[in-house]
């Protein structure tokens, strides 16, 4: 069998099952998002972005872009090394003290990017500790998988913010056993929010140590954009808080904060940490300012709930249906990959409305939908645009409205 054959078959089947991934080639605009160019041969030049995860447009802060040019200007491009040899610049630091504080926590330790910081973290912690026991929730990112997977630790899955099944599945353990929880605050596919404080009500009781992803959250949440844990004042009950730069914070990088003693634990023995390249100085000064910007300032959050509020209406007026969930994020439910594919489609080239179609494996087969992330920069117009299109788009491929 020719090699190429062995990719082209799976590569069909994707294709056939409509969960084949087109990566639209995009130019955001700095100065008018959620504008952007799309470099299509169809459909128009420019388009408005409903499923970015830059939720409060501050991959355009002045700010940010600021602090990020008198980085670049300062210290050039890129970093010129690993976090251990040469690479660790001021930047680094000032943004590692930054994150410690906004968490409330001794320390943080920076990575290049959420992903790697959940996987470097949970890898290291749990292959590292003998007889680590984690529970992970059955929702967890792909990062958090891979790394609790690579560290070869027994790990127990329990069901998705079922309190009663984490008791019972941690009662069933052996007690002296080291354990660590792990799980998120904003699951970012449903929007759901977890029960952090009850889950750290079992970690109490139990004896384990507590790992939450805030990734859909800092920069959102809390009086200084902490997140959850800080809205909810449980950042102290957390073990390890990880968190990205990449989404609220519209820049790139990911975290943990934990204490000193955690931080120097996963620095001094975590290959994602040590083995990679640091990110760009400008990147780290980009990131401080805009969580800065953001522990100082209300009125992105606020006026990100506004216009949440305003869509959720919008959409039930027309009786388009989406998923309730307390948090910033509409899931509009399609139900079917070919549909879901089709909508983004017709949306993108006849309306300008971009949002990706979220397909298995990311969700479950027949909870297929499309995830709008409303910003601050979303316009009244924009909402109702992309009210009008959708409930065009349900008329003519038949599909069921909510009932009021
Ligand atoms: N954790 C969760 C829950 C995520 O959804 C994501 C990315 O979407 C990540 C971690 C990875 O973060 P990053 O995009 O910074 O790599």
């Amino acid at each position: 069998m020719h090699c190429n054959e062995l990719f082209e078959r799976q590569l069909r089947q994707l294709h056939d099952d409509g969960n084949y991934r087109v990566f639209r080639n995009i130019e955001r605009k700095a100065g008018a998002f959620p504008t952007a160019k799309l470099h299509h041969k169809e459909g128009p030049d420019d388009i408005t972005v409903w499923c970015s995860n830059d939720y409060l447009g501050m991959g355009q802060n002045p700010k940010t872009l600021a602090a990020m040019k008198a980085a670049l200007e300062e210290c050039g491009a890129g970093a010129g090394g690993t976090r251990n040899i040469s690479g660790t610049n001021k930047y680094h630091v000032d943004l590692e003290k930054e994150l410690a504080d906004l968490h409330q926590k001794e320390d943080a330790l920076l990575f290049t990017s959420g992903y790697v910081s959940n996987w470097a973290a949970l890898s290291t912690i749990a292959s590292r500790i003998d007889n680590c026991i984690v529970f992970s929730d059955e929702k967890n990112h792909a990062s958090m998988i891979e790394g609790i997977r690579h560290s070869r630790a027994n790990y127990v899955i329990f069901k998705h913010n079922d309190l009663e099944d984490l008791r019972n599945k941690l009662a069933d353990v052996d007690p002296n056993h080291p354990k660590l929880i792990a799980f998120e605050s904003v699951y970012s596919m449903d929007g759901d929010i977890s029960h952090i404080r009850e889950i750290c009500d079992l970690a109490d009781e139990f004896n384990a140590m507590t790992y939450l992803d805030e990734v859909h959250a800092v920069g959102l949440y809390g009086p200084r954009g902490g997140g959850i844990a800080e809205r909810d004042g449980l950042m102290d009950r957390v073990t390890i808080i990880e968190g990205t730069l990449g989404k609220a914070y519209g820049v790139m990088g990911g975290y943990i904060t934990s204490t000193r003693v955690i931080c120097d634990f996963v620095r001094s023995f975590a290959s994602g940490f040590i083995f990679t390249t640091a990110l760009p100085p400008a990147i780290a000064a980009g990131a401080k300012a805009s969580i800065m910007h953001l522990k100082a300032s209300n009125l992105e959050r606020e006026m990100q709930r506004d216009r949440v509020a305003q869509l959720r209406a919008a959409l039930d007026k027309r009786g388009i249906p989406h998923l309730l969930n307390e948090s910033h994020i509409v899931p509009v439910m399609v139900g079917d990959a070919k549909k879901c594919k089709y909508l983004s489609d017709i949306l993108l080239h006849q309306y300008g409305v971009y949002v990706q179609p979220i397909n298995y494996p990311t969700v479950a087969v027949g909870t297929e939908r499309l995830r709008f992330t409303p910003s601050p920069l979303h316009s009244s117009t924009d909402i109702e645009h992309l009210a009008d299109a959708l409930s065009e788009l349900w008329a003519q491929c038949a599909l069921s409205r909510a009932v009021a």
